[in-house]
Order: C-alpha cells, then structure tokens, then sequence
C-alpha cells in the first residue's frame, strides 16, 4: 500500500553564517542531513532527539515552510517535493501542525470560532457561515471541547492551558487533514493534563484514520502512544523500529542512553544510567567516521573512519551503528 509520507536522502543545509560583501561564508549548518523514512496511513510515527537535532527543521520541511536542499519528498504517493502555488497550498491543507505552545500559537483577540474558523478562510473554504460554524463545531468536538457552542464566544485567557491545546487541535483538525504534524504538543502543559491531550490525540488517529508524525524530546511520553519510534541525532535518523521493541531491546547506543535517563518508579526495574560524554558535536563541523564517535561509550578506532550506513526506508528494527551490522 502506497504510505501517507515518503522521504527519500531528505537534506536541508542552512549557510553556517551571512556572506559579506568580499567573503562568503562556505561553511553550512547540516539541520536535516539524509532522512529516508516511510509512514504508514493511520500510523503514529514518534520522532524522538534532544533538542537541536533536526526535528522541527524536519517538520518545517515537510510542510514546505523551508525548501529541501536535496531528496525527494512523497506524500500519498505523489512528489511534492518542489510544489509551488496552489498546489503548495493544497498540501498544506492537507498536513497540519499543531504547534508546542498553545500560549503563543492562539491570538489573544480571537475568540474560538474565529481562532478555529481562520484556516477555513485562509483556504477559502465554506464561505457560507452555517456550513463554516458546523465544521468549527465539529472539530472542537472531535478535540474534546463538549459542548462545543459553550467555547465558541470564549477568549485565548478565559480557557485552560489543556483547553488552548485542545482549541490548536480544533484548528488543525478543521481542514480534514490527513497528515497530522505535532511538534512536542505537550511539553509546555502540565503533566495531570499530558496524558488527556495524548489520549485525545490516539482517538482523533482513530476516528479520522489520520496519520500523526509526533516530534518529542522525551522518551516518556511516547511510549504507551506511538506505534513506531524514529530516534534522530544530528540531522540523521540512527534507529527506527516498533515501539515495544525500540523500548525492550534498543541496538544503538545514543537510543540505549536516552532510555536509560528515563525515570522509572519501580527501582527494581531502574537500569544504570548511561551518561553520554561531551556535548552535541556543532552541526557545522560534523565529526568524521560516525556522527556519534565523540559521546559513544562503546565506540572503536574504526568508528572514527567509517559511516554506517543509513537505516533502510521502510526498516522494521534498524540501527545505523557499525556494531549492529556485525
Ligand atoms: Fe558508537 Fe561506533 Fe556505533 Fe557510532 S558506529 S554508534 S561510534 S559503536
């Protein structure tokens, strides 16, 4: 079956600094660095890295914010690589974001109906405001604000911050999307409301068949949710897999170390905690051999020489680790 998303050696390069009048800068900063990746219809894929690893450069990407320096990008089977136009803006109605902080992604004038009903307008779509309001009412209760008229006058600071989240998903839901985009939706909420807006997320995935790419930092997060894990380091995917197995038996060591600072209540269950060396190396002078080399507990010489090789795009259990492939 043809996947939702397919991305083929994605890169996306950024100048490492401004070029002057007399120099130019050569350097280039490698954000997105050969992603191959398929994503399944109705599949929750979670993208997991520390912070500056390439994630929301990826998502931007995809949604065609920031043009890729090179591969392709495939989105229900057709190129979309180099959309311009109104066939941009088709996509775009199509794969929706829904954004970190619901603080800042909600204009503190509107009021629900209007915060709900703008990418309706934008995309001028349903210009008769019966059929407008019955989308707006249907989507903020597919996000969970029931009764959704009690909401529709209300104002970004007369709601909860679980309530604002739920609003930005009405507002990416109104356009029937089948791509969803959520990038660390829950990291600015609180935890008693973290695992609500989850629940609600597998729910819209169910009721909508909607396919959920869900860009996180932490390992906690997704584990009861996502169907798949795709763990990112330096603009590279190095290990993708089922969720169950990703946790149960991960192959590469940047995965095994960032599951081993995940806080576990049974201290019986608690393994030792693998502490990386050093910093993330600067993605403008990427290390040689393996990206990883300088903060790998079990690296060798040979690792310093030699990239692994990419994870294969439609990979089951796979890590791009030199150890591995023996
Ligand atoms: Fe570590 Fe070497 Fe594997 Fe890279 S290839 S993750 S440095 S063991």
């Amino acid at each position: 079956m043809t996947p939702a998303l397919r991305l083929v050696s994605l890169k996306k390069h950024f100048a490492a600094g401004r070029a002057g009048f007399f120099h130019r800068d050569p350097r280039l900063v490698h954000a997105v660095d050969g992603i191959s990746l398929e994503v399944a219809h109705g599949e929750i894929l979670a993208l997991v890295g520390e912070s500056g690893c390439g994630k929301s450069t990826l998502a931007l990407t995809l949604l065609g914010l920031e043009k890729p320096t090179s591969g392709e990008i495939h989105f229900e089977g057709t190129d979309v690589t180099h959309l311009r136009g109104a066939a941009l803006k088709d996509m775009h109605r199509r794969i929706q974001m829904v954004f970190q902080d619901p603080y800042e992604s909600l204009n503190p004038m509107m009021t629900v109906e209007e915060a709900v009903a703008e990418p309706l307008e934008v995309h001028s779509l349903l210009k008769n405001s019966a059929a407008r309001r019955t989308r707006v009412i249907q989507a903020l209760e597919d996000a969970g604000l029931k009764p959704a008229d009690s909401f529709l006058d209300r104002l970004p600071h007369q709601l909860s911050g679980g309530q604002r989240q739920r609003v930005v998903i009405a507002a990416a839901l109104v356009l029937e999307p089948t791509i969803l985009l959520a990038d660390e939706p829950v990291s600015m909420l609180d935890v008693s409301i973290r695992a609500e807006i989850l629940n609600l997320l597998a729910e819209i995935r169910a009721r909508r068949s909607i396919t959920i790419l869900f860009i996180t930092h932490d390992f906690g997060t997704i584990a009861h949710f996502a169907d798949r894990i795709a763990v990112m380091y330096l603009g590279r995917i190095v290990e993708i897999g089922a969720t169950e197995e990703v946790l149960r038996d991960p192959q590469h060591p940047y995965t095994q170390a960032l599951l081993s600072a995940v806080p576990v209540p049974n201290p019986r269950l608690r393994q030792k905690r693998l502490i990386l060396q050093g910093e993330t190396p600067n993605p403008i002078d990427l290390p040689s051999g393996c990206r990883f080399h300088p903060r790998c507990p079990v690296a060798e010489d040979r690792c310093r020489l030699t990239d692994p090789p990419a994870v294969p795009l439609s990979a089951t259990h796979s890590a791009a680790c030199l150890l591995v492939e023996d």
